[in-house]
């Protein structure tokens, strides 16, 4: 297969992890037709053969703006610690499978908004703990609130964000949320 460069997490894609976080959709990647990029889900459109990752023009990005990305950050790494923590939980070996693909998946995110924001640092949160979430159905049902929790968040905000491409790449992460809302109801 053609080497394809995600535009947004600026992954390359090539036939030895086009299947990787398969468990994370809903269709995986098949060698003869991808659909996503299987590092950040971004759909296909925005794989190019010989592309190249977004540039952000980071001048146009007041406090506001910064304000707004650091908090997508802590959205997409709690989320990520969720499911890492989730995935050590889950009894059913598919659910566990799941849970540390998605886990993966919100931490690229996490990498994209970092990049995006200029952000250095990851950011230090509160140690979790979610032990009391005693059955796959619960720890389920808590992914989905999630999910749903991070769409309603970009699309909240993406309104107030100058840049294009940053204003692009907040429509495209919250579709893949919204698969991982589908995702995680549906087990
Ligand atoms: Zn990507």
């Amino acid at each position: 297969m053609e080497k394809l460069v995600c535009v947004v997490c600026g992954m390359e894609i090539n036939d030895k992890n086009y299947n990787f976080n398969k468990e994370a959709f809903l269709n995986p990647n098949k060698m003869e037709n991808i659909e996503y990029c299987p590092f950040c889900g971004a759909p296909k459109q925005y794989l190019q053969v010989d592309g190249k990752e977004y540039d952000y023009d980071r001048s146009s990005l007041d406090d506001e703006a910064l304000k707004i990305i650091d908090h997508a950050v802590k959205l997409e790494i709690f989320n990520g610690d969720f499911y890492k923590k989730a995935s050590v939980l889950a009894k059913s070996e598919e659910i566990k499978k799941i849970f540390e693909a998605l886990s993966r998946v919100e931490y690229m995110h996490a990498r994209i908004h970092k990049k995006i924001g200029n952000f250095k640092e990851d950011p230090v949160l509160r140690n979790m703990d979610y032990s009391q979430y005693s059955s796959d159905d619960i720890l389920l049902e808590m992914a989905c609130k999630r999910e749903k929790h991070a769409v309603e968040y970009y699309e909240r905000y993406s309104g107030e964000i100058s840049d294009s491409n940053i204003r692009k790449v907040f429509a495209v992460l919250s579709d893949v949320e919204e698969e991982h809302i589908e995702l995680t109801g549906k087990k």
